[in-house]
C-alpha cells in the first residue's frame, strides 16, 4: 500500500481520470438537479416591457391634488392599446404594460375617486411604481453559467429568459457493490456475528444526491469468484463502480484481486487520511472504480473526498467545493501519521465567524458521528492537538 498519496494526490488521480459524460437536451421540468452544460443568455430583457408595481393608476408625474378622468384601462396580460392623454389617468394593474405617457403610478390608496375621475393625495414622482424593462435580466447578457446545478430559482430564471430546454450534463450509472460475509439486508434479523449492510444504503444514497443514476445494488461473499462474479456484472453498464469494504489486507479482502482478474488497472491504494487509508481506485477503459474502506464512516468519508468529485465534474459541474475557513470550537487531538477529516458541524459566532465543532466520538465505526455533519475538517497529520480558535480548512458535505 506504500507510499501512501495524499489526499490531494488522491483527488488529482481521480480528476486526470474522469472524461465529462455526452450532455443530453432537456425539457426544463426534466433539468431540476441537472447541471448546466451551456451558458444560458436572455435572450430579451426580462421585464420585456416597462409594468406597474403596483393595482393603481397609470399618470404623468406631478403635484398632489390633481383631478384626472379615468379613460381607459391596462390589465395585465391586456394593454391600453393606446397612449395615456396628458391630464388623464388610466386604471392600472400589477404587470400590466405601462401606457406611453404615462411615467407613473399612483396607487389606488393614495387617490380620491369619484365621477369617473381621481384625485391625486400625493406628489408623484416620475418613475413612482414602475419597474423598468430589463430590471431583473438584462437582453443579451449571461444570466446562468455552464456548470451550475439546476435548482428551481436556476429554472425559472431560465424559463423568464425564454428558454424551453436546456443543455445538461450527462448522469453517470452507478453501480454499488457491497462484499462482506457478515451482511444482512436492512430490516432483516441479524445472526451471531452478522451486521446490516448500511453502506450499501448511506453509498447508494450519497451517489443520488450527487446527480448519478444508480442503477444497481448488489452484495458479495468473501470468497474470489464470488467477488469477481459480482463485479464483473457491475461492471459491465457502470461509468462508476463503487465498492464497499474487501479492499484492505486481510486474508479475506478480495476486491484487489478481483478487479485485477476483471482488468481494471491500478491508479492507486493508499491514502494518508484517517479514515479510509486503504481506498483504491483504478479504471477500465474510461470506467471508473473506487474500492471503499467498508467501516461505515471510513466509506461515507472517502466517497465525499474521491467519488462526489468525480461524479461532479462526469456532469460538467466543478470537480471540488470550494473550501472553507472556520475556527475550532472545542480542542482535537491530531493523528500522527495520516491527515484527518474530523466530522464537524457548523455554526456562525455571534462576531459572524464560521465554527467548527467535532460530531462526537470520531472512530471510523462511529456511523452517528455524520449525524449532523455539515462539512469535514481536514486536520494534517502531525503531533499533539489542534487548539480551541484555531483556523482549520473545512470542506462542506
Ligand atoms: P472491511 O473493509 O471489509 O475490512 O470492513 C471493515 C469494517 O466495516 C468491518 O467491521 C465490517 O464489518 C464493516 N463493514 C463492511 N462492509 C459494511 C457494510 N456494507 N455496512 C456496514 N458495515 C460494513
Ligand atoms: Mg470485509
Amino acid at each position: 500500500m506504500f507510499p501512501l498519496l495524499s489526499i490531494a494526490q488522491a483527488r488529482d488521480e481521480v480528476r486526470r481520470a474522469i472524461t465529462a459524460l455526452e450532455p443530453d437536451d432537456l425539457e426544463i421540468t426534466a433539468a431540476l438537479g441537472r447541471v448546466l452544460a451551456e451558458d444560458v443568455t436572455a435572450a430579451h430583457d426580462v421585464p420585456p416591457f416597462p409594468n406597474s408595481a403596483m393595482d393603481g393608476f397609470a399618470v404623468r408625474s406631478g403635484a398632489a391634488g390633481r383631478r384626472l378622468p379615468i379613460t381607459g384601462e391596462a390589465r395585465a396580460g391586456r394593454p391600453a392599446g393606446r397612449p395615456l392623454p396628458d391630464g388623464e389617468a388610466f386604471r392600472i394593474s400589477t404587470g400590466a404594460v405601462l401606457p406611453e405617457g404615462a411615467d407613473a403610478v399612483i396607487e389606488v390608496e393614495r387617490v380620491q375617486e369619484r365621477d369617473g375621475a381621481l384625485v391625486t393625495e400625493i406628489d408623484v414622482d416620475a418613475a413612482r411604481n414602475v419597474r423598468t424593462a430589463g430590471e431583473d435580466l438584462a437582453a443579451g447578457t449571461v444570466v446562468l453559467t455552464a456548470g451550475t446545478r439546476l435548482g428551481p430559482a436556476e429554472l425559472g430564471v431560465a424559463v423568464s429568459a425564454g428558454r424551453g430546454t436546456l443543455l445538461c450534463g450527462g448522469i453517470p450509472r452507478l453501480a454499488v457493490v457491497a462484499t462482506g460475509d457478515e451482511l444482512v439486508d436492512p430490516g432483516e434479523p441479524l445472526q451471531p456475528g452478522q451486521i446490516h449492510n448500511s453502506n450499501a444504503v448511506t453509498l447508494g444514497a450519497l451517489a443520488q444526491q450527487t446527480g448519478a443514476r444508480v442503477f444497481t445494488v448488489s452484495g458479495a461473499a468473501d470468497t474470489l469468484d464470488e467477488t469477481v462474479e459480482a463485479l464483473g456484472i457491475a461492471l459491465e453498464e457502470a461509468d462508476v463502480l463503487v465498492v464497499s469494504g474487501g479492499v484492505s489486507v486481510g486474508p479475506h479482502d478480495h476486491v484487489k484481486p478481483a478487479l485485477e482478474a476483471l482488468g481494471v488497472q491500478q491508479r492507486f491504494w493508499g491514502v494518508a487520511l484517517r479514515p479510509g487509508k486503504p481506498t483504491w481506485f483504478g479504471t477500465r477503459e474510461g470506467r471508473l472504480v473506487f474500492g471503499l474502506p467498508g467501516n461505515p464512516v471510513s466509506s461515507m468519508v472517502t466517497f465525499l473526498l474521491f467519488v462526489r468529485p468525480a461524479l461532479n465534474a462526469m456532469q460538467g459541474a466543478a470537480f471540488e467545493a470550494p473550501r472553507r475557513t472556520a475556527v475550532l470550537a472545542e480542542r482535537i487531538a491530531r493523528f500522527p501519521q495520516r491527515d484527518e477529516a474530523v466530522r464537524v458541524s457548523l455554526a456562525t459566532a455571534p462576531d459572524g465567524t464560521l465554527q467548527a465543532r467535532p460530531t462526537g466520538p470520531q472512530g471510523s465505526h462511529i456511523s452517528s458521528s455524520m449525524l449532523g455533519a455539515d462539512a469535514l475538517a481536514i486536520l494534517e497529520a502531525g503531533d499533539g492537538g489542534v487548539e480551541a480558535g484555531t483556523t482549520v480548512s473545512v470542506e462542506p458535505i
